[in-house]
């Protein structure tokens, strides 16, 4: 090698350290500003309740969410990284990593906003609220709520055997569990108009205790002071299975009529 060979050599070598630092510094997980979601609302509508991702999984994309679990076995709520769920039966357990979902949306939360509530203000209200602190409603937001509450209403849904009917069937031997003076947590997302048919359009929340002994997904309740923290989610990637019953479904009709029915 002459010297010119050699300084070339050396320039090669120094851009190769260069990109090998650049790609060391992509952080292991997604953007913190994604809602990542497998599957969709309509193909749970539609009964694909065959679990398609482990929980380990899911845990890659986020820290806080919702969702359900293989079979539909019950109400899942994902807070500070820690998976649970919702039995039918109203027993609350955290889920090890090796099962599966059907269905669930999680984000990295890092809020942008917070609020505090003063009560008592229940869901209805709550979500007026809501909708005034967003800077438009055509965005995910990520939605934490930690406050006390002197009443809650939740519901769990049993897990099915195949052939696995339609959601809004199953939904009618819902258990639904009322419960006063809890302290707790809501998750939930603010999901825009146009996800009709992917995710829940609007409000979806889950709630836990903070003893994680009581939750599910919410129905109503009543707050008597919270924080609430948002988190403005400009990215969605939504992870299809790769096999199985989803692969199937008729996407072509509509499932807004059924998504009320169930959502109730
Ligand atoms: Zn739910």
């Amino acid at each position: 090698m002459n010297r010119n060979s050699v300084s070339i050599a050396a320039v090669i070598l120094l851009a190769a350290l260069i990109v090998v630092a650049i790609v060391s510094t992509v952080p292991s997980h997604d953007d913190t500003e994604t809602l990542y979601q497998v599957s969709t609302i309509d193909a749970l509508l539609a009964g694909v309740y065959e679990g398609s991702h482990t929980i380990a999984e899911v845990k890659q994309h986020g820290d806080l969410g919702l969702g359900t679990l293989d079979a539909l076995d019950g109400e899942m709520i994902v807070v500070d990284g820690t998976v649970y769920q919702v039995k039918y039966d109203g027993a609350v357990v955290v889920v090890p990593d090796t099962m599966t979902t059907p269905f669930v949306a999680v984000t990295w939360f890092d809020p942008d906003i917070t609020r505090e509530i003063a009560g008592p203000v229940n869901l209805t209200d709550l979500q007026t609220q809501l909708d005034s602190t967003y800077p438009s409603p055509n965005l995910f937001y990520a939605i934490r709520i930690d406050g006390v509450f002197s009443s809650v209403t939740t519901r769990s849904v049993p897990a099915q055997e195949k052939p696995y009917p339609p959601l809004v069937e199953v939904v009618k031997n819902q258990s639904v569990f009322e419960y006063a003076d809890m302290q707790g947590t809501i998750v939930g997302f603010w999901s825009p108009a146009f996800v009709e048919g992917i995710n829940v359009p609007g409000y979806h929340f889950h709630v836990i205790s903070d003893d994680r002994t009581k939750g599910g997904h919410l129905l109503d309740c009543s707050i008597d002071r919270a924080v609430v923290q948002i988190d403005t989610t400009g990215g969605f990637f939504l992870d299809i299975p790769r096999e199985g019953d989803f692969h199937a479904v008729d996407f072509g009709a509509g499932r807004g009529d059924e998504l009320a029915q169930v959502e109730r």
